[in-house]
C-alpha cells in the first residue's frame, strides 16, 4: 500500500514581501503519521486457579460466581439486540452462566469461553477455500452475495467465529464434509458487532481433524466511503458515470463478505460477479468464463487464485476502457482507467514501466510473477495512493496517469515511485504476507526500500537509492523519529482500530532506511540471496521478522560471516528512535578516537543529557580525509555507550568522517575542531567527501544545532560552501531544513538578517545555471534529471528568499501566459512560477490562476495551479479560498486537506489556517476523522509551524476540549510545538548574534 503524498515536491512556500524582502522555503514533506503509545508487550491474562486456591478462597469464588451471573445476565441483551437467535433468553443465559462458571473452574475449557469476545479469531478452525458470488446492483448501490466457505477444525469447538461487519446475513448453514454431507444443528447465530464478528453456535462441537462448509448468504451496500466495496463518480463527456471498487486492506474484507479476516487465514478464493452488461468486472484472477442472461446480465467467473490473504482480495464494476501489453514470460498485463484517459494515452508511461519492472524483480528475486496476469486499476477517488492488491492493484489518478508535456519530472517521479513500490508488493505482501499487522513495517518497509532500486533500474541516471533516498526518506523519517512521542517500528497491535496506525512513516520510512542500512552491511549479493531464500521458504504463507532475521543469519554463514541478524535487528525494530554517534579525537598520540553514542532526541530539556538508556549496535563506518585524499572505511561494530578504537594514521589536518555515503540509520557529532575541518574541507574542494556524505553533513549539523547539540553557527557556516556545491542532492538536503528554520523564523523581526544571509549564499549558483528554456514539445523524460532538479532547487531558494531578479522572471513568464493565454512555463518550474506571481501580483491573477484550476483537465496541472492559489499574501483572499474549500465542492474533496496546510504555511495565512481548523474541527473531523492518516496529516500539517508561546497555549486548550479522537496526532503536535517554542527562547539570541557579525551580511 502506498501512502499518499509520499514525496510532497510541489511548491509548499510561499514567497512574501516584508521590508521589500521575499521570504519563503522549499516543501518540506509533511512530518506526520501517526504514533502509538507504547504498551507493554502481550501477557496472557488466563485465569489460572489453583485447586488448593479454590478451597482457600472459596468464598471469594463463590462472590465472583455471583457477581458474574449478574453481570452476564445484565449484557445478554446488549449482546444478543443484533442475534437472529432462536433459542430462548433464559437457555442463553444459563449456558453463558455454565461457561463462565467453566472458565473459573476448569481453564482448560476456556478456549471455548465466548470466543467472540477475544480480539483476535480464535484459531480452532482454518479456512482453505472460498467460493462467493456476488450479485451487483448498481442502480440502487447494493449487493447480495452468497459464500461458502470450507474449514479445517483444528481443536474442538462449539463456534464458527467469522467476521462481518455490515452485512445483513439472512442465512447461514453448516455442513460437515466427509463421505455424506449433511447439514448440522444449529444452536443460533448471531452478530457481535463489537469485534465485527459473526458466531454461528452449533447444537454438538465441531470436531478436530474434520473439515466442514458453511454457506451464508448475505446483502448489503456498496459503501458510500472508501472502505470494503465502495462506489465513486466520474464524469465523462458531460455524463455522470459510477464505478464500484474493492478496499480491504488491513479489515475491510468483512465489509464485503462473512471471512476470516486476519492475514495468517490463508486460502483459495473462486468468485464470480454477476452485473448488468453495460458494465464490466474485474478481479485478481482471470476470466475463466462469462455467461450472458437474456435479460442483459452477465455472470464473470474468475479462476481460483492461489493461497492468499483476504486483505488482498479485490474486485470492480465499471465500464472503463485498457491498453495492454504482454511480458516476454507470457504475462498479461493491462491498465483501466476512464476512456478519455485511455484515448489520451495517460496510461501508456505506466503499462510501460510496469512490464519492464516485472522483469526487474523477477530477476533481482529469482522469483517468478505468480499470477497469469496483472491488471492496474486508475480510479478518480480511493483511500491511498495505491494498493497493491494481488493481480490486481488499484491507483488513486494522480498516481498512475501521466499526460507527457504536463507533468513536471517530479510528478513523473512520483507516479514511478508509486507504480515500482506497489509492483514490488506483489512479491512482498502478496505472495509472502506479514504474519500480523504488528510487522506490517516489513512489508512497507521492503517495498519503500525498493522504490529507489527499481527506479534506479529505470533511470539509472537519478542514483536514487545513493542520493535522493536520503532526503526523502532518512532525512526526513529522523525528524518524526527524533521526537520523543514517536514509537517502535515493530508495534503491538491488539485491536482492529489499532491497524491503521501501524501505517505510517515510521513502518514505511525508518522500515526503508533499516533494510538499507542492513544491506549494505550484508553486502548485495549476499542480502539478494537471503531474500531469494525467504521467498522461496514463505511463498504463499506468512512470515514475521525473525524468519527473515533467520535467512539473512543463514546466508551471512554461508559467506563466512558470523552476525546474529536477529540480536542487532531487533535493537533497531523495538526500541524507537535512534542514536547519535559522537566521534572524538583523543589528544593521545596513539591515534585513538572515542566513539559515543547516545539516544538523538529533538525535546533536549535545560540542555540536560539524554536520560534514555536505548543503547544500539551499530555498524560505524569510519574514513580519515585530508585536503585531497579520503582513507578507505572501516565498519566499527559499535555497542557499548563509550567506546576507544584505533583508527588510521590521523594527523593534526586530517579529519574524521563518519557514516560513510549514509548508510546507517543515525548521527553523527564530532568534536567542533573537526567541524571546523570539516567546513574548511567543504570550503576548499567538496568532492574529496562523497554527495551523500555532502547532504548527511548538512542534515546533521543543522538537527543536531535544533535540537541543542551544536552551536548555532555551526549550520550557518556549513552553508556557505553551496557556492561550491555542483550536485543537486546537497543544494536538496539544505533547502529541506533552510525551509524549517525559514518557518521557524519567518514571524521575526530580524528575519530579513537571515533571508539575506541565505540569498548570497545562493547567489551565484542561481546567476550561473539561470531558468530553463520555455518547453516546445518538452518531454519529461527527456530532460536531464539531476540538472533539472538541481536548477529548479536554486531558483526555488533565490525566488523564496528574495531574488529580485527571479521575481522578476516569475512576473515576466506569467504575465506572458496571461497575454498570449498559451503556457510557456516549462512544466518543472511551474509551481514556482504561479506561485511567486500570486504572491507578487494583483488579484486579477489569483482569479485567472482559479479559473485555470476550473478549465484544466490534467490532474498534474490542477494540483500545482490550485497549490498556487495559497501563496497569496491577501489575506482576503486566502480566506476565501478556505471557505470555497470547506464549504463547496469547487475544490476536489482530497485536496480540501492540502488547501488548509499550504495556507498555514504561508506566514499571511499562518493565523487564518490554524483559526479555521480549530472552528471548522467538527466538519472535519466528521469528514476525515475515518481515516486516520488524513486526520493526522491534516492535525501535524496545520500546526507544524506553530512557534510562539500564544499558540502552544491555544493548542493546549484546544486539545482539551476537541483532542480525544486524534491521541497520537495531538501529542507530536504539542512536542513540535513546544520544541519550536523552545528552539526561539533558547538559541533565536545566539543565531542572529552570529549573523549580525557575520562577515557576509
Ligand atoms: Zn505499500
Amino acid at each position: 500500500m502506498a501512502l499518499d503524498d509520499t514525496r510532497e515536491k510541489s511548491l509548499s512556500f510561499t514567497p512574501m514581501v516584508i521590508e521589500d524582502t521575499m521570504r519563503n522555503g522549499r516543501g518540506l514533506s509533511d512530518q506526520w503519521a501517526d504514533t502509538v503509545v507504547v504498551r507493554p508487550r502481550t501477557t496472557e491474562r488466563h485465569i489460572t486457579v489453583h485447586k488448593r486456591l479454590v478451597l482457600a478462597f472459596a468464598i471469594s469464588i463463590l462472590t465472583l460466581i455471583v457477581v458474574t451471573v449478574i453481570a452476564v445476565l445484565l449484557s445478554v441483551k446488549s449482546e444478543e439486540c443484533n442475534a437472529d437467535s432462536t433459542a430462548s433468553a433464559s437457555h442463553g443465559n444459563l449456558t453463558k452462566f455454565n461457561q463462565s462458571r467453566d472458565a473459573l473452574f476448569n481453564h482448560r475449557g476456556e478456549d471455548s469461553f465466548q470466543p467472540w469476545r477475544q480480539l483476535r479469531l480464535p484459531g480452532s478452525l482454518r479456512p482453505l477455500q472460498y467460493d462467493l458470488h456476488i450479485t451487483v446492483f448498481m442502480d440502487n448501490f447494493t449487493f447480495s452475495g452468497e459464500v461458502s466457505i470450507e474449514l479445517q477444525c483444528l481443536n474442538s469447538t462449539k463456534y464458527v467465529v467469522l467476521h462481518a461487519d455490515r452485512l445483513a446475513v439472512q442465512k447461514a448453514v453448516v455442513y460437515s464434509e466427509g463421505k455424506k454431507t449433511r447439514a448440522l444443528k444449529i444452536h443460533r447465530h448471531f452478530r457481535y458487532p463489537a469485534n465485527q464478528v459473526f458466531v454461528i453456535a452449533m447444537h454438538r462441537e465441531l470436531e478436530p481433524q474434520k473439515n466442514y462448509k458453511v454457506n451464508i448468504t448475505f446483502q448489503a451496500h456498496i459503501e458510500d466511503e472508501l472502505l470494503g466495496f465502495f462506489r465513486s463518480s466520474y464524469v465523462l463527456y458531460g455524463e455522470k458515470r459510477n464505478l464500484a471498487v474493492t478496499q480491504f486492506s488491513p479489515t475491510h474484507a468483512r465489509k464485503a463478505f462473512p471471512c476470516l479476516d486476519e492475514p495468517i487465514y490463508k486460502a483459495t478464493f473462486k468468485i464470480s460477479i454477476k452485473h448488468e452488461s453495460t458494465y464490466l468486472s474485474l478481479s485478481n484472477m482471470p476470466v475463466e468464463a462469462s455467461i450472458s442472461e437474456e435479460d442483459g446480465w452477465v455472470t464473470e467467473y474468475f479462476s481460483r487464485t492461489p493461497r492468499m490473504s483476504t486483505y488482498y482480495l479485490a474486485w470492480a464494476v465499471c465500464n472503463f476502457t485498457f491498453k495492454e501489453t504482454v511480458t516476454d514470460s507470457g504475462i498479461t498485463i493491462r491498465l483501466y482507467a476512464r476512456p478519455d484517459a485511455i484515448q489520451r494515452g495517460s496510461g501508456d508511461y505506466a503499462l510501460h514501466i510496469t512490464k519492464r519492472l516485472l522483469g526487474f524483480y523477477e530477476d533481482y528475486f529469482k522469483v517468478k510473477y505468480s499470477l497469469p496476469k496483472l491488471d492496474l486499476l486508475a480510479v478518480p477517488k480511493h483511500p491511498y495512493a495505491a494498493m497493491e492488491n494481488w493481480g490486481l492493484s488499484v491507483f488513486v489518478e494522480q498516481k498512475i496517469l501521466l499526460d507527457p508535456g504536463v507533468s513536471s519530472i517530479s510528478y513523473l517521479m512520483d507516479v514511478t515511485m508509486v507504480i515500482v513500490h506497489e509492483i514490488c508488493h506483489q512479491w512482498f505482501g502478496d505472495l509472502v504476507t506479514p504474519v500480523w499487522w504488528e510487522d506490517v513495517w516489513l512489508k512497507e518497509g521492503f517495498a519503500h526500500f525498493f522504490e529507489f532500486l527499481g527506479a534506479d533500474f529505470l533511470f539509472p541516471d537519478w542514483h536514487m537509492e545513493k542520493q535522493r533516498f536520503l532526503t526523502d526518506v532518512l532525512h526526513e523519517v529522523m525528524l518524526l523519529d527524533g521526537l520523543a512521542s514517536s514509537h517502535p517500528i515493530s508495534q503491538e497491535v491488539l485491536k482492529a482500530t489499532d491497524i491503521d496506525r501501524v501505517f505510517d512513516w515510521i513502518a514505511y520510512k525508518k522500515g526503508a532506511a533499516l533494510i538499507r542500512m542492513l544491506a549494505n552491511v550484508m553486502g548485495q549479493p549476499v542480502f539478494q540471496m537471503g531474500l531469494n531464500d525467504y521467498l522461496i521458504t514463505h511463498m504463499y504463507g506468512n512470515a514475521g521478522r525473525d524468519d527473515l532475521w533467520n535467512k539473512f543469519s543463514e546466508a551471512m554463514q554461508k559467506e563466512g560471516r558470523d552476525i546474529n541478524i536477529k540480536e542487532v535487528m531487533d535493537l533497531w525494530t523495538l526500541q524507537m528512535g535512534y542514536p547519535v554517534v559522537t566521534i572524538t579525537k583523543n589528544d593521545s598520540v596513539d591515534n585513538s578516537v572515542t566513539i559515543s553514542q547516545e539516544h538523538f532526541i529533538f525535546d533536549i530539556k535545560d540542555s540536560a543529557p539524554s536520560n534514555s538508556s536505548s543503547q544500539w549496535q551499530i555498524p560505524l563506518t569510519i574514513s580519515v580525509g585530508n585536503s585531497s585524499h579520503i582513507s578507505p572505511e572501516s565498519i566499527i561494530w559499535v555497542s557499548n555507550r563509550t567506546e576507544s578504537h584505533k583508527i588510521g594514521s590521523v594527523d593534526d589536518g586530517s579529519w574524521l568522517l563518519g557514516n560513510i555515503n549514509q548508510t546507517g540509520y543515525f548521527r553523527v557529532n564530532y568534536d567542533l575542531r573537526n567541524w571546523r575541518l570539516l567546513i574548511e574541507q567543504l570550503m576548499r574542494n567538496p568532492e574529496v567527501i562523497s554527495v551523500g556524505n555532502r547532504a548527511g553533513l548538512i542534515d546533521d549539523v543543522f538537527n543536531l544545532a535544533r535540537a541543542g547539540y551544536l552551536p548555532q553557527n555551526i549550520p550557518l557556516e556549513i552553508v556557505r560552501y553551496l557556492s561550491q556545491e555542483k550536485e543537486f542532492l546537497p543544494w536538496h538536503a539544505a533547502s529541506r531544513v533552510l525551509y524549517h528554520l525559514d518557518k521557524l523564523l519567518d514571524r521575526t523581526e530580524e528575519y530579513s538578517i537571515f533571508s539575506e544571509y541565505i540569498l548570497k549564499q545562493v547567489a551565484s549558483m542561481y546567476h550561473k545555471l539561470g531558468w530553463p528554456t520555455s518547453a516546445v514539445n518538452g518531454s519529461v523524460a527527456q530532460a536531464t534529471y539531476q540538472t533539472e532538479e538541481l536548477r529548479r532547487e536554486v531558483i526555488m531558494l533565490a525566488c523564496s528568499f528574495g531574488s529580485k531578479h527571479c521575481h522578476q522572471q516569475a512576473i515576466t513568464l506569467i504575465s506572458e501566459w496571461i497575454s498570449s493565454n498559451k503556457n510557456r512555463i516549462p512544466p518543472n518550474v511551474r509551481d514556482i512560477v504561479y506561485c511567486t506571481g500570486v504572491s507578487l501580483m494583483d488579484e486579477d491573477v489569483w482569479e485567472f490562476i482559479w479559473m485555470k484550476f476550473h478549465s484544466s483537465t490534467a490532474i498534474s496541472e490542477k494540483k500545482v495551479l490550485l497549490e498556487a492559489l495559497t501563496c497569496s499574501d491577501n489575506t482576503f483572499l486566502l480566506n476565501r479560498l478556505l471557505n470555497l474549500s470547506l464549504s463547496s465542492d469547487l475544490v476536489p474533496d482530497q485536496d480540501v486537506i492540502d488547501v488548509i496546510i499550504h495556507v498555514g504555511r504561508n506566514p499571511h495565512g499562518r493565523h487564518l489556517a490554524w483559526k479555521n481548523f480549530r472552528e471548522k474541527w467538527d466538519i472535519l473531523n466528521t469528514r476525515y476523522g475515518e481515516a486516520l492518516f488524513i486526520n493526522s496529516k491534516l492535525i501535524n500539517g496545520v500546526t507544524e509551524f506553530l512557534n510562539t508561546e500564544a499558540e502552544l497555549n491555544e493548542l493546549k486548550d484546544f486539545i482539551q476540549t476537541n483532542g480525544g479522537g486524534a491521541a497520537a496526532a495531538f501529542a507530536r503536535a504539542v512536542e513540535i510545538v513546544e520544541a519550536n517554542v523552545r528552539w526561539h527562547s533558547l538559541f533565536e539570541e545566539e543565531f542572529f548574534q552570529w549573523l549580525r557579525k557575520s562577515p557576509t551580511s
